[in-house]
């Protein structure tokens, strides 16, 4: 492995379209424009308007991931529930040039994270043996999170070239983002991905961006003003996601 470490250099900050909170009690309908999240950010992950999909937003283009497997760019007219962004802009490095299980891969990262209570940014390019993925049928508004997600369906990619884009969140934010690490793949060809489950790299170059600044933006729509989130939704996440 080789690496090059440094505290960002940057005042970036990550914004949250929504608190993922209010995703996982089913409000799947905040209709927030991309075009609005793009002025946060060009790189993240999310999803659409009634969970069609998965999104991976890499150096502004934005990238439907549906159930079916299907992959499209799509207009930044769409809207998305939850969207996490920010301007990329990396100041940690390495690469990893050996085939690592998932729980390894895991390992290896989280080495490189100065600290387990700030954000980062992550992207990862590369060759890898396997990756598991999933991605998620629309939904009627109002259907659990929960439930949804035994709806997923699972791609299973061997042998694939392509990125992995998302975060790390500290885990005390857990009501706000998914917490830990959360990634989405898209391969080199632009034909395949979703939300990882899990992958086992054999050849990957790994930027990371610490960030010290959260933006969130609380939604307007009236299900979200008159909903309940006072409840914990720890275990939902940690089963779905
Ligand atoms: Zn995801």
């Amino acid at each position: 492995m080789t690496s090059r470490h440094g505290l960002s250099k940057t005042n970036s900050t990550v914004y949250l379209s929504s608190p993922v909170n209010a995703l996982v009690h089913g409000l799947y309908e905040e209709n927030v424009h991309f075009s609005d999240v793009k002025k946060h950010g060009d790189f993240g992950l999310g999803t659409f308007d009634d969970l069609d999909g998965e999104m991976v937003m890499l150096d502004g283009h934005i990238y439907q991931i549906g159930s079916d497997g299907h992959v499209s760019e799509v207009h930044e007219d769409n809207h998305t529930p939850f969207a996490t962004v920010t301007f990329f802009n990396p100041t940690i490095q390495a690469e990893f040039h050996c085939e690592l299980n998932h729980t390894e891969f895991v390992d290896r990262l989280m080495q490189l994270l100065p600290s387990s209570n700030l954000f980062y940014a992550i992207r990862i390019e590369g060759a890898f043996s396997h990756v598991q993925a999933r991605s998620v049928p629309k939904q009627a508004n109002y259907h659990p999170f929960i439930d949804v997600a035994h709806q997923q369906t699972l791609f299973d990619f061997r042998h694939v070239n392509g990125t992995l884009a998302g975060f790390y969140t500290p885990t005390f934010m857990s009501s706000l983002s998914v917490p830990g690490l959360h990634l989405h793949f898209l391969s080199e060809d632009h034909q395949h991905g979703g939300h990882v489950l899990q992958c086992q790299p054999k050849k990957i170059k790994i930027s990371v961006q610490p960030i010290h600044k959260l933006e969130l933006s609380l939604p307007k729509t009236v299900d979200y003003l008159t909903t309940d989130l006072s409840g914990s939704v720890d275990e939902d996440l940690r089963q779905v996601e």
